[in-house]
């Protein structure tokens, strides 16, 4: 076959793949299972091995395969990374967002672009390393839920530290107009549930506002904010160049004449560094339990204040020399390095040693 052919019917298969991919609905939260089964097929059949983790009801996986090296050299393994999960589907589709539609030359369908359209691809080159001589070793990790904060990639992360898989390079396939990004913030959502005891609001010493609490709770935030401006480190890369930290709502009350028992408010933050997260959290939860709760409980002993951990997506961080980076700029001949504003997988493999880009396809 000529190079063309074989480019050609490189392009045309990862159409198809990526074609059927779109057809498995895999909302977040959703399972998973059949999406896992037919990419497991696709590489068992190639020869790979692989192993899958679970969220606690197995309804969703995590997919890990291996092509192994057929000459094993110095050269670190290649983790190609996708997540298998999409966004709900929002007003506006003019095609069915569930089935590939083809236009002027674009693909349509919910994920072609972020992200399946990665997965596609590093399954329609799959056939191509089985063939070659390999001299290290190509995983494939598709994970599930990451459009929602990250909830299937941490347990996989655990297996891959147990069967002591904690050195290579990863690809994260996130679209990035193919450019090489080597760092974004990381992204910690929370809703925190106030509690206290209704009453009528003519009599405000009988009762415990929740909502009331919570807008103080709400203030502390807010100063705090302004404490992590100040924290900004000098030679930051983002911007803002420091951690934000953002109110997404409040929700409590039924009439102005009635006194909150309920209240919860949605918030998140951005951090530049860990520490911010970490100093962040800890003078909160000091004000909330030293402060707040006990005037709350001096009147209703009942009253209670939990933090909900949403999500902790872990930053990732610019390393001055990064093996992930090289190789991408070696096979694209951009040396440049960008950072974006969203969150991915990336600093979670970074943290257990894995040298790590995030790179992919073009969005228009
Ligand atoms: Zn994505």
């Amino acid at each position: 076959m000529s190079t063309e052919n074989n480019s050609e019917h490189l392009f045309k298969n990862s159409v198809k793949i990526l074609s059927d991919l779109i057809s498995f609905k895999t909302i977040s939260g959703e399972d998973n299972n059949s999406l896992i089964d037919y990419c497991d097929n696709i590489l068992k059949k190639l020869g790979a091995s692989s192993f899958r983790t679970f969220d606690d009801e197995k309804k969703r996986v995590n997919l890990f395969a291996t092509i192994k090296a057929k000459n094993l050299s110095e050269k670190k393994p290649i983790i190609l990374s996708g997540h298998t999960d999409v966004v709900p589907v929002s007003k506006g589709w003019t095609t069915d967002p569930f089935e590939a539609t083809i236009k002027d030359n674009k693909l349509y369908g919910r994920g072609s672009c972020d992200m399946k359209g990665f997965i596609a691809c590093a399954l329609a080159f799959a056939p191509i390393y089985s063939k070659s001589n390999l001299d290290r070793d190509i995983h494939f990790s598709f994970t599930f839920d990451e459009e929602t904060a990250c909830q299937g990639a941490p347990i996989l992360i655990e297996e891959l530290k147990k069967r002591n898989i904690k050195d290579g390079i990863c690809i994260v396939g996130e679209p990035t107009n193919m450019k090489i990004i080597d760092a974004h913030k990381g992204c910690y959502e929370y809703t925190t549930h106030f509690k206290g005891l209704a009453g009528h609001s003519s009599a405000p010493h009988k009762g415990v506002s929740a909502v009331e609490y919570a807008s103080r709770y709400v203030g502390k935030l807010i100063e705090l904010r302004e404490k992590l401006k100040e924290r900004s480190p000098k030679d930051s890369i983002f911007d803002p160049p420091h951690s934000t930290l953002s109110i997404g709502g409040i929700f409590g009350g039924i009439a102005h004449n009635v006194i909150a028992d309920k209240c919860h408010v949605n918030w998140e933050t951005r951090p530049v560094v860990k520490e911010d997260a970490v100093f962040l959290n800890s003078e909160l939860d000091k004000y909330a339990n030293e402060i707040l709760l006990p005037e709350m409980k001096k009147v209703y002993p009942q009253s209670s204040i939990e933090k909900n951990i949403i999500g902790e997506i872990v930053g990732f961080d610019r390393e001055h020399k990064s093996d992930a980076c090289e190789l991408i700029s070696s096979l694209t001949g951009d040396n440049s390095r960008q950072v974006v504003s969203f969150g991915t997988e990336a600093g979670l493999f970074q943290e257990i040693g894995i040298s790590t880009v995030v790179c992919g396809p073009w969005i228009n």
